[in-house]
């Protein structure tokens, strides 16, 4: 039975040239020249460079900016217009519509690297890509795409509206409504919980046009911040204080019928869609939180002394500096693993629940551990390894909580197993 196995996967995947084969094992493999698979850590050259450019970015014209928007709870201007200048506000966008045309693997690259310094300009960054322009580039017409994308690529914040305050984990539940009036649709109620709304000019708003309908009457409508969205609120929050977070108030808002995204009752489609998708985004962010506490803690361990040595040479710390440092490789391949998939056109939820599910936990661990290694200082505001913990906390909130993530996974495994 082993060996019909062995022989039917050989035969699926021999290559058309032979080379050596290798008799390492009782179970020789064969290897063919250039059908090398590789490491999930290996990028394109454009998405190495990619990379390189948002660290740089990052490091250069953000880093200076972190502490001082983290204590005043916004965002400056200036880094808002710097990733729109570095392109990174129409990542996947077509080259002809201003973006600047790369992978989806290229926008989780931009998440992780931004969220290394601040986590705050990286959920900015992620909404903006993920959800907003993705839903234009999937569901908009050609004439909505030549309208919203190059504005977004361009000059414009985006905010993704579905969440209300009756309607959270359940979503569908949501009270906004939509009437129409001849070319138009009126929409009343009001949406929480809105991140980049204080400084957004582009809103994707989820209301229901036929409540008889239930979730099948949801639709999502394109708006523009001078049709009349009310900012009713910024929220004041434990972290990402410098990302805003509004309540926006819809009364009577006028939307052009030609507005309406994916078509009348599409909404709730599109929402599952792009938030399957956004969690991977959400895992980058959380991967790369995890990755800038530990790049801030572990050298203070090897440079500060106690009982006459460094104290990262202290095998209780050493220890927990490696387990940490498998963390976030777990959280890395996993988080990874979800981005190829998805752009190879493979299923991909399961694995997008697991990453934005995993990477949360590495970095409320991680940011956590790392404000202990740096004892009395990493608890200060000073070294802001504090505020990255802060900051990891809604990791397990938003585009759906820790609990519904473990929903979506065990509904997968009960679905292959019964
Ligand atoms: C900073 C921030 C930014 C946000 N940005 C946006 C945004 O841009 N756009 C947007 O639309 N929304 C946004 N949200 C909303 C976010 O997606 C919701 O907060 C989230 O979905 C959880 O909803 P809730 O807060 O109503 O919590 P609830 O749904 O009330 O959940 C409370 C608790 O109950 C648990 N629970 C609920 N249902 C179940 C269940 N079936 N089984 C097990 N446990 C369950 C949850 O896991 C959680 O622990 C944001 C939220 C925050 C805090």
């Amino acid at each position: 039975m082993a060996s019909i196995l062995r022989n039917s996967i050989r035969a699926a995947t021999r290559p058309q040239r032979l080379t050596a084969v290798r008799t390492f094992t009782s179970s020789p493999c064969v290897r063919s020249e250039g059908l090398v698979m590789p490491s999930l850590d290996n990028f394109t050259e454009e998405e190495q460079m990619l990379r390189e450019a948002v660290r740089r970015f990052a490091t250069d014209v953000v880093g200076p900016k972190v502490r001082d928007m983290d204590e005043n709870e916004s965002m400056d201007p200036a880094v808002i217009q710097g990733l729109f200048d570095q392109g990174l506000m129409g990542i996947e966008t077509s080259a002809e519509l201003g973006g600047s045309e790369s992978s989806f693997t290229s926008a989780i690259i931009a998440v992780e690297e931004l969220a290394k310094i601040d986590p705050s300009v990286s959920v900015m960054c992620d909404v903006h890509n993920t959800l907003i322009n993705t839903i234009f580039r999937t569901y908009g017409t050609k004439e909505q795409q030549a309208k919203f994308l190059p504005l977004l690529a361009g000059s414009q914040l985006g905010s993704f509206c579905l969440s209300e305050p009756v309607s959270g984990s359940d979503a569908f539940a949501l009270q906004t409504r939509a009437k129409k009036d001849g070319d138009h649709w009126v929409i009343n109620g009001s949406k929480m919980w809105i991140t980049n709304s204080y400084e957004a000019g582009i809103f994707l708003i989820f209301a229901n046009i036929d409540p008889s309908r239930g979730y099948k009457g949801i639709t999502c409508f394109a708006a523009t911040r001078d049709m009349g969205i009310e900012i009713a609120k910024k929220e004041k929050k434990l972290g990402i204080r410098a990302s805003s977070t509004c309540t926006l108030n819809f009364d009577d808002l006028r939307i052009p019928a030609e507005n309406v995204i994916g078509g009348e009752g599409k909404g709730y489609k599109i929402a599952i869609d792009i938030l399957n998708e956004g969690r991977i985004g959400i895992a980058a962010q959380m991967l790369g939180l995890a990755q800038g506490a530990f790049d801030k803690a572990v050298p203070y361990t090897y440079t500060r002394k106690q009982f006459g040595q460094s104290i990262g040479t202290f095998q209780g710390m050493q220890f927990q500096i490696a387990q940490a440092a498998i963390d976030l490789e777990t959280a890395r391949l996993l988080t990874y693993n979800a981005a190829r998939r998805k752009e190879e056109g493979k299923p991909f939820v399961k694995e997008a629940a697991m990453a934005k599910y995993w990477a949360s936990v590495v970095a409320q661990r991680v940011s956590g551990q790392a404000i202990e290694w740096a004892g009395g200082v990493g608890f200060t505001r000073e070294t802001g390894i504090e505020k990255f913990w802060r900051d990891s906390k809604i990791g397990a909130i938003y585009e759906g909580t820790s609990n519904i993530q473990l929903q979506t996974i065990a509904k997968f495994i009960q679905k292959e197993y019964s």
